[in-house]
């Protein structure tokens, strides 16, 4: 193999039971070895990935050189009753407007008196507002446990439920609702590194839409763990077709055809899945090693207004139709890319060499964080060049292992520190090669797009990572990384604000700022105005891309747009 011509390990994964089938046929593809409990050692994996969450001693016992699939706490998001809580909150904190995504919901039974208030008042004076809602259980998934109701006598739980106000007009595809699921990488939370994939899947109900019967979960609920059972769940829907999934790609050729104008739209989703995971800060404790993937369900409205209806907790990986197998098998490879494998699986030899000779795991000084190449000396439009890679560690947590003040583990006096091993990764491992992506030749590039070291199988899809050329001297993350776009930070003053302690109200502002600014430029009649502040600029030169087209306009491009969302 590559890898062991190269005088590397092979990378090592660990899966949990029930762990999602394609994470094993990715990582095999890509040359990996899968770990044996019976014979290798608890040091020897680099990639432990489980469905369910880890435990405390997991990530208190993790090495330099592995990461979890998970970060600790975040139930506080994916569990319906915690995220009605901090939506709540932050509703009280930052205005109603700013968090008027998601759907008001009551936790029952302790808010049920608060909800029987809203209720009545929604029944005799509130004009305009959803008569129905949607009553869930708190902890359960897949659509299981939950019905509609329109009159209070039919609501009839036996556990913990959020009841939330059902969005009755949703945006409908030939009579038949649907919903997005968007995948989110959250790269780190202390600082706040958002990945948006561009793939995604759209899951449609298996019956028309009406809210006459609103016991038809055919019709009114868009899980494909329930509609795979639908009677029309084979038939060739209108439109729709077979199955009850498209992939993202082939709705926005749906409403490219429809003449919508999607950038407003996918901005808006974006917003969502920021402000969401912005309530989740405060609460998880920073773990360089992990990394979590989410899945956000998006509901539209006939007003193209999208909504949030829930943050999934390892969302579904199986591979049940076509679109399941392009969707998914590009969403792992591109996680493996994001978190950029080499250089870590390094750092498990070279410590092994070390424990071997001094029976001792090696403890690097300084906290790892979770690292990414970061270009050396590298002028954007150069042609040909060797790019030297270095750790682009920020993160100065005490809860990490590997930091000079976290808790004795035992193997602080390592023999060899994180900053030798650093050096001499870079000098041997890591090299770059200039990219030259089909995907960006449409337009400029403003910035340098590399090449991550394929890790073993030619083959493999490429895993292109776009540089801001201002920003990558200064340890920002890369912009692009396969199809995941960043999607946060966006600017310089969200990437000052998000470090260390992150400045919530700061974030929020400039999230506000950015949108008003966005929405404005849609606006024909404002267009002269936004040129005039476009010295201002959206990204003081931080160059983000716009999440959501298959080829990415910057968004700085996006303010000087003028046409408007239909
Ligand atoms: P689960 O975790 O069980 O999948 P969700 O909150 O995702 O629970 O709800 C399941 C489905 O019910 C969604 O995919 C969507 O189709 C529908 N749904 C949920 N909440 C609402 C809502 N507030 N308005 C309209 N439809 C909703």
């Amino acid at each position: 193999m590559a890898e062991q011509e190269c005088g590397f390990a092979p990378l090592v994964f660990r899966l949990h039971g029930g762990a999602p089938q394609v994470v094993r046929e990715v990582l095999l593809e890509r040359g990996w070895e899968e770990y044996d409990e019976e014979e290798q050692e608890e040091g020897d994996w680099n990639l432990y990935w489980r469905t369910s969450s880890f435990r405390k001693s997991d990530y208190e016992k993790i090495l330099p050189w592995q990461r979890l699939n998970h970060h600790p706490k975040m139930s506080q998001i994916t569990r319906k009753d915690c995220l009605a809580r901090h939506m709540r909150r932050m509703k009280i904190a930052f205005g109603i407007a700013l968090y008027d995504f998601s759907p008001g919901a009551y936790i029952l039974p302790n808010e049920y008196r608060k909800f029987l208030g809203v209720y009545t008042k929604n029944r005799t004076t509130d004009r305009g507002k959803s008569r129905y809602w949607i009553c869930k259980p708190v902890d359960l998934s897949r659509g299981r446990g939950i019905f509609l109701f329109e009159d209070i006598k039919d609501l009839v739980y036996d556990s913990s439920v959020i009841v939330q106000r059902y969005i009755s007009n949703p945006l409908l595809i030939s009579g038949y609702k649907f919903d997005l699921r968007i995948y989110v990488c959250v790269k780190s939370f202390s600082p706040l590194v958002i990945y948006m994939h561009q793939e995604g899947l759209v899951r449609f109900a298996t019956e028309k839409y009406t809210l006459a019967s609103l016991d038809s979960l055919y019709s009114h609920l868009t899980n494909t763990s329930i509609n795979k059972f639908g009677m029309r769940y084979d038939t060739d829907k209108e439109r729709v077709g077979r199955g009850c999934k498209w992939t993202m790609s082939r709705f926005r050729s749906f409403l490219h055809k429809q003449d919508v104008n999607q950038l407003l739209l996918w901005h808006r989703i974006s917003n969502i899945v920021t402000l969401t995971l912005l309530t989740a800060v405060p609460c998880v404790p920073s773990s360089p090693n992990c990394l979590e993937l989410l899945g956000f369900d998006i509901l539209i409205d006939a007003n193209y207004k999208p909504w949030l209806l829930e943050v999934n907790y390892s969302p579904a990986l199986s591979l049940d139709c076509p679109a399941d197998v392009t969707v998914k098998k590009g969403l792992i490879n591109d996680i493996i890319d994001l978190m950029n494998y080499r250089m870590i699986d390094n750092f498990r030899q070279k410590g092994y060499l070390r424990k071997r000779s001094s029976s001792r795991y090696l403890r690097p000084k300084i906290s790892q964080g979770f690292l990414l190449p970061k270009t050396r000396h590298a002028p954007s439009g150069s042609k040909s060049r060797n790019h030297s890679i270095s750790s682009s560690s920020s993160s100065q947590d005490t809860n990490c292992p590997f930091h000079p003040n976290s808790k004795s583990t035992g193997h602080e006096k390592a023999p060899q520190t994180f900053e030798e091993i650093t050096n001499e990764v870079e000098s041997d491992d890591l090299k770059l090669t200039p990219f030259n992506s089909t995907r960006h030749s449409h337009r400029n590039t403003p910035s340098t797009v590399f090449k991550l070291p394929s890790l073993l199988v030619p083959k493999l899809k490429s895993s292109a990572v776009l540089w801001n050329s201002t920003t990558q001297d200064r340890g920002v993350p890369p912009c692009r990384v396969g199809d995941f776009i960043l999607t946060f930070p966006f600017n310089e003053a969200t990437w000052k604000a998000s470090q260390d302690q992150a400045d919530v109200k700061a974030i929020v502002n400039e999230v506000h700022e950015l949108t008003n600014r966005l929405a404005t430029s849609f606006n024909e009649k404002e267009k002269t105005k936004m040129e005039s502040s476009q010295s201002a600029g959206v990204g003081d030169k931080f160059e983000p891309l716009l999440w959501g087209p298959k080829d990415p306009p910057l968004l700085s491009e996006c303010c000087s747009l003028n046409s408007k969302v239909k």
